[in-house]
């Protein structure tokens, strides 16, 4: 959704300066065949113009929010009924109409392109359920909650609107099958879609990041998918690297997308993809065709969040067939990275002729290989036995996660363990001993009790433990995560992004 502010400065509604308690949202149409939002806007923005006024209206011709009042301004919007006004009470918003239609009386209209018409509808439609479903968030609503969400013509039924039919004439009129109890359910599902995508890392975090903070902010996001897929992190990090740039190309700024994945990759017959299928970032490219680089134009996938991009790089390395053959067999289980890139750069994966070098020279220059998953089992191998930090065993799953959740917002990296039927929390494994009593001294400074034994056990899967963004910034306010860098810390260690929090608490002492 693109929303531009362009307040209406000049009309009498802003210069009279009420404000009202958001209780809900009212969609209008505009009941003329006018798709521009520019015309409204020039056309209301004037000391003279004393009849009306909205807070938003969605263009016709391509879905830009215009915002023409401040959100919680009391506007003009739905005149009165026999029980009050919605103005009181409800921000108004306005979608622009086909400009193929004609008003023949009413609400009833003629359309001499119906193809045409019902794109528009869909589009406005569409940036409504967007824009709703962010003004929902911004004021605490619930958008099935009785009277939050209501059509012009539903205010007038509920007694707090004038006698308007929109703008369910207008998808009524075009057959276009939408009701306002659809609307709602999908403003609800935007909701949950948006808080969803809310948790997880953003590429534009890692825009001003130095190199080196790039990669200890990503490394475990790897060290986690390798566990996944099999893959060596070491290798698809190198990937990450030399793909995004460190996550700050275009592409990756953009659309989160880290490994130029293209929307058509492989004839999209490879299973376990994690892109939506439809979200997509258009740009120019350069590409080997066999003897010099030549520029073309594509279309590329776009994610949520890094995790998403990194997931979907390894379903495609993981499934995507050449012929009834895996294009890269061999790849998943392989622990010896120089052996992994050339498997990727055999199945076709790069064009750069200099692409297995570029990849190694990027491990070892930053060390990659301690990102590895196998480090750990190798040392194993070697030693024979390991050190393991234990700070509790638990009989029941869920008093092990809060454990785990505890030991991970004090800061420690710390991961359960299933051993003689008992959920186990350990805080580190080493080869010597020495490493793992220094351990145990800092679990114990933090406050928990913690011990070394070399019983291995079974990885276990964690409880999502995780709240959303808005209980998070609501603790953070409670003063339950600390100041400063001491609270970005412990938000990131307990896998929160930290930014977004931050972003809502702004908003919400706002
Ligand atoms: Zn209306």
């Amino acid at each position: 959704m693109k929303l531009i502010k362009s307040i209406l400065t000049k009309n009498p509604c802003y210069t009279a300066g009420r404000k009202i308690t958001v209780k809900g949202l009212m969609l209008h149409s505009v009941g003329c065949p006018q798709p521009k939002a520019s015309v409204f806007i020039n056309s209301w923005n004037k000391e003279s113009y004393d009849n009306a006024c909205v807070h938003g209206f969605i263009d016709g011709n391509d879905g830009t929010v215009y915002q023409t009042l401040p959100w919680n301004h009391r506007g003009w919007h739905c005149g009165s009924g026999k029980k009050g006004s919605g103005n009181n009470t409800h921000i108004g918003i306005e979608m622009c109409e086909p400009s193929c239609i004609r008003y023949t009386g009413g609400s009833s209209f003629t359309c001499s392109n119906v193809a045409a018409a019902k794109a528009t509808a869909k589009r406005t439609y569409e940036a409504a359920v967007e824009l709703f479903a962010m003004l929902c968030k911004e004021y605490d609503l619930n958008p099935l909650a009785d009277g939050v969400i209501i059509s012009h013509r539903e205010g007038h039924a509920r007694g707090i609107a004038s006698n308007h039919g929109d703008p369910e004439h207008l998808w009524n009129g075009l057959g276009m099958g939408y009701t306002m109890n659809g609307f709602r359910k999908a403003v609800k599902a935007a909701m949950e879609e948006g808080e969803k995508n809310e948790s997880g890392i953003q590429a534009t975090s890692l825009k001003d990041m130095k190199e080196s903070d790039v990669i200890a902010k990503i490394g475990a996001l790897f060290t986690a998918d390798q566990k996944n897929s099999g893959i060596l992190a070491s290798v698809s990090m190198a990937q990450f690297i030399l793909e995004s740039g460190y996550g700050k190309s275009e592409l990756a700024q953009n659309a989160n997308n880290c490994f130029g994945m293209k929307c058509n990759l492989s004839g999209n017959t490879w299973s376990g993809s994690e892109w939506d299928g439809e979200s997509k970032y258009t740009k120019k490219t350069q590409e080997w065709d066999g003897q010099k680089y030549v520029t073309i134009t594509a279309d590329f996938r776009k994610y949520p969040n890094i995790e998403k991009s990194i997931a979907d790089h390894s379903a495609y390395l993981l499934n995507a067939m050449n012929g009834s053959k895996k294009r890269y067999e061999g790849l998943k289980g392989c622990t010896d990275y120089k052996k992994a890139v050339q498997i990727i750069k055999d199945g076709g994966y790069a064009t750069s002729p200099t692409y297995v070098e570029n990849i190694c020279n990027i491990i070892s220059k930053w060390n990659l290989v301690k990102y590895d998953v196998a480090e750990d089992k190798k040392e194993e191998a070697a030693s024979g036995v390991m050190y393991r930090v234990q700070a509790g065993a638990y009989s029941v799953k869920a008093n092990a996660d809060k454990q785990l959740a505890k030991l991970k917002a004090a800061g420690f990296d710390t991961y359960m363990v299933k051993a003689g039927g008992m959920y186990k929390i350990q805080v580190g494994a080493y080869s010597k001993k020495a490493n793992a009593e220094a351990m145990v001294k800092k679990v114990k400074a933090a406050g928990f009790d913690a011990f070394i034994t070399t019983q291995k056990g079974e990885a276990v899967a964690t409880a999502e433990t995780k709240k959303t963004v808005q209980e998070i910034a609501k603790e953070v306010i409670a003063g339950k995560w600390g100041n400063g860098e001491d609270r970005k810390k412990r938000l990131t260690a307990a896998g929160y992004n930290y930014d977004a929090v931050q972003a809502k608490v702004n908003a919400m002492l706002k």
